[in-house]
C-alpha cells in the first residue's frame, strides 16, 4: 500500500496482481464502501468510481467527485444473482442472457426495486445492473456485501479509465482507495441492454456484440441511431445519451465513411490534412487506412506530427483495448492540434469503437 496525498486529498492506493489480489487491500477497500466512502477499482471494461449503492449520501459523492449531471443514473455492481434479484426484477429474458453472460461486461436495464435510492437511478423506475468478470471488481463486490454503483472513474465528459495510472493521475485523490490492477482487457466500457423495452433496445454498443444477444433471446434487438453515436436525441432513450464524452482537449475530426469505401475515406482525410495547413496533424485509425494515407501524404510532401496505429480492421478488439489510452496520449504529447481519425467496421466490438468516435468527435466529414 501507499498512501499519497496529491492536490486535492489524501488516498490509499493499493498495486494488485489482477489475477491473484491481496486479501487484505480488498477486504480494506470492502470497509471503506460499507462506511460510505470511494473506491476507484478495475473492471474488464475500464476502471470504476464506485460507492455502497444503497447509500444515497456515498452514490452523491460519486456525481460530486465526477462533475456528473445528475439526471444521469449509475450503473449498480453484484457479485451474485441473489444480490441482483435486491436490486431489480429478474425476467425469464434476462435470465437467458445471465446464464451466459454473467459475469461479464453486459449491464441489463431492469424493472427497479424500491431499496434503490434515487440518485442512483437519476429517479428512473429502471435500474442498470451488472456482474463484473474483473477478479478485484468481483471479489470487491461480494467483499462488501452489498450492490457498488460505479461509472467510470472519470471526470464526466472525458476519456475513461483503462489503467490504474489513468484514475490516480484523474481523480487526483478525490477519492478514499484507489485499487491500481494495470491495463483493463476490453478497453471500453459494457454494452448496456434494455430489457425493459419490447422489442429490448441497445442503449450502448460494449464488447458483448448485438448479434450475440440476439441468438440468446432469439429475437432481434433494436439498435437506435443513438446507439452508434450518430445523433443527439432531443428525447434520448436513455439520459446519458444527450451528454458529450469521451472527449479529449484536442480537437477530433472523424472521416465517417464505410470503412470499405478506402478510396472515399482516403480522399477525405488527405482534404481534411490540407486544409489543416500550417496546423499540427495526429493520424489515428486502423493500421491499413492509416499507411495508405500516410503514404499518399507523404508523396506529396506533407509528414503528419504523430500517427497512431490502433490496430488491424480484420480485429477491433485490438482498437477497442487500445482507444481511450490514444485518445489521453494525443493530449499528452502537447503538440498536436488537430487529430484526424479513419474509421473502423461497424462489426461486434468495433460498433462500440465507432460509437465512442463518434461522441469524441468535434466534426465529422465524410459521412
Ligand atoms: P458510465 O458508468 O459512466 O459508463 O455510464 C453508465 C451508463 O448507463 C450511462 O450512459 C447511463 O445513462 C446508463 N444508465 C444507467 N442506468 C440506466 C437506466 N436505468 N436506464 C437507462 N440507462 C441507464
Ligand atoms: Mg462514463
Amino acid at each position: 500500500m501507499s498512501l499519497a496525498s496529491m492536490g486535492k486529498g489524501s488516498c490509499e492506493i493499493y498495486r494488485l496482481d489482477p489475477e491473484r489480489p491481496d486479501r487484505r487491500a480488498i477486504e480494506r477497500a470492502a470497509e471503506v464502501l460499507r462506511r460510505g466512502g470511494l473506491v476507484a477499482f478495475p473492471t474488464e471494461t475500464v476502471y470504476g468510481l464506485g460507492a455502497d449503492a444503497l447509500n444515497p449520501r456515498a452514490a452523491a459523492r460519486i456525481f460530486e467527485v465526477k462533475g456528473r449531471p445528475p439526471d444521469n443514473p449509475l450503473i449498480v455492481h453484484v457479485s451474485s444473482l441473489e444480490m441482483a434479484r435486491t436490486v431489480a426484477e429478474i425476467p425469464g429474458k434476462a435470465l437467458r442472457l445471465v446464464e451466459k453472460l454473467w459475469p461479464g461486461p453486459l449491464t441489463l436495464v431492469l424493472p427497479r426495486k424500491p431499496v434503490v435510492p434515487d440518485i442512483v437511478t437519476a429517479g428512473l423506475e429502471t435500474v442498470a445492473v451488472r456482474m463484473p468478470a474483473h477478479k478485484v471488481a468481483l471479489e470487491l463486490v461480494k467483499a462488501a456485501g452489498r450492490p457498488v454503483a460505479a461509472p467510470s472513474a472519470n471526470p464526466s465528459g472525458r476519456p475513461s479509465p483503462t489503467s490504474g495510472e489513468h484514475v490516480i493521475r484523474d481523480l487526483d485523490c478525490m477519492v478514499d482507495v484507489i485499487l491500481d490492477a494495470g491495463e483493463t482487457y476490453f478497453g471500453v466500457e459494457s454494452t448496456i441492454i434494455d430489457l425493459t423495452r419490447t422489442p429490448p433496445v441497445l442503449l450502448r454498443p460494449g464488447p458483448i456484440p448485438v448479434e450475440v444477444l440476439e441468438r440468446l433471446l432469439e429475437e432481434k434487438i433494436l439498435v437506435p441511431p443513438e446507439a452508434r453515436g450518430l445523433r443527439a436525441a432531443d428525447r434520448p432513450l436513455a439520459p446519458g445519451m444527450k451528454y458529450r464524452h469521451y472527449a479529449p482537449d484536442t480537437p477530433l475530426i472523424l472521416v465517417d465513411t464505410s470503412p470499405g469505401a478506402v478510396e472515399r475515406i482516403v480522399e477525405a482525410a488527405v482534404r481534411e490534412v490540407a486544409r489543416a495547413r500550417g496546423l499540427r496533424v495526429a493520424l489515428v485509425g486502423p493500421d491499413e487506412l492509416v499507411d495508405v494515407v500516410a503514404l499518399l501524404l507523404r508523396l506529396r510532401g506533407v509528414e503528419p506530427a504523430a500517427i497512431f496505429r490502433l490496430g488491424p480492421l480484420a480485429d477491433t478488439t485490438v482498437a477497442a483495448r487500445r482507444l481511450f489510452k490514444t485518445l489521453r496520449r494525443i493530449d499528452e504529447l502537447g503538440n498536436i492540434d488537430v487529430a484526424i481519425v479513419l474509421p473502423f467496421p461497424e462489426r461486434g466490438i468495433g460498433l462500440a469503437v465507432m460509437n465512442r468516435l463518434r461522441k469524441a468527435a468535434s466534426r465529422r466529414v465524410g459521412a
